[in-house]
């Protein structure tokens, strides 16, 4: 029965080969979502490694953070720009959780991340997620988890629906819009929690200072911040 369903396995394969959602070829037996090679060959980053990274000063004065990273540069035409492009616009959630459980295994070798208690993805905006159907950041988060084995929050951060109309009125500038838009539920469950915020790709960093302010007038004790990617 195995044999069979081994065969069926083999058979689908060949007839539907999976492609590698960073350079597109064929897949071998035993690759998931992404090549050895382009594993091998990804702009890594090593911001785990290092506490004054590009990441974290972005955020310096912002937010007073415990640590920041993101694991891999973000730049246009790129395998890091295919990957994310499949886990956002092609519902290819497998490649969420494959670079989560990437970015778990670099933040497993990071000092800074090493009494984490509890990951919440950045919520997304509630009619985004409608439209796109999911979080792409909660795949992230549950393949972080994996590697760290610690529990994930979807219902803590949550974005306030009620600001939506604010953001297509000039009234706000875009920060003092944000800062509003974030809530968070039960804050006496987080108390003295060191929580990791995860987001797929920072850009200014102002969706994650809202986000972080938020969490930490909530009364969190510690706050780490990790992304798969940095847009330079
Ligand atoms: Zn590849």
């Amino acid at each position: 029965m195995i044999a069979v369903k081994r065969l069926a396995t083999d058979m689908i394969e060949l007839l539907f080969p999976e492609l590698c959602n960073a350079c597109g070829t064929h897949l071998y037996y035993g690759e998931k979502q992404i090549c050895t090679k382009c594993l091998y060959d990804l702009p890594y980053t090593d911001y785990h490694l290092h506490s004054d990274n590009r990441v974290a000063k972005q955020l310096w004065g912002r937010l007073p953070i415990n640590a920041a990273m993101a694991m891999l540069y973000f730049r246009k035409g790129t395998k890091v720009q295919n990957l994310m492009h499949s886990l956002k616009y092609k519902s290819q959630t497998d490649v969420g959780l494959r670079l989560g459980n990437l970015l778990g295994d670099k933040l497993k070798l990071g000092e800074a991340y090493q009494d984490i208690d509890l990951i919440i993805p950045v919520p997304l905006h509630p009619k985004k997620e409608r439209l796109r159907g999911y979080n792409q950041s909660e795949f992230i988060a549950d393949g972080v988890a994996e590697i760290l084995d610690v529990p994930v929050s979807k219902s803590h951060l949550l974005r306030d629906k009620s600001t939506e109309s604010q953001t297509k009125k000039a009234r706000y500038t875009r920060y003092e819009n944000m800062q509003s838009v974030f809530n968070v539920n039960d804050k006496e469950q987080l108390e003295k929690l060191h929580v990791l915020l995860i987001d797929d790709v920072i850009t200014t960093g102002a969706t994650l200072e809202a986000c972080g302010n938020a969490l930490l007038n909530a009364g969190i004790k510690k706050l780490s911040i990790a992304a798969i990617a940095f847009a330079e």
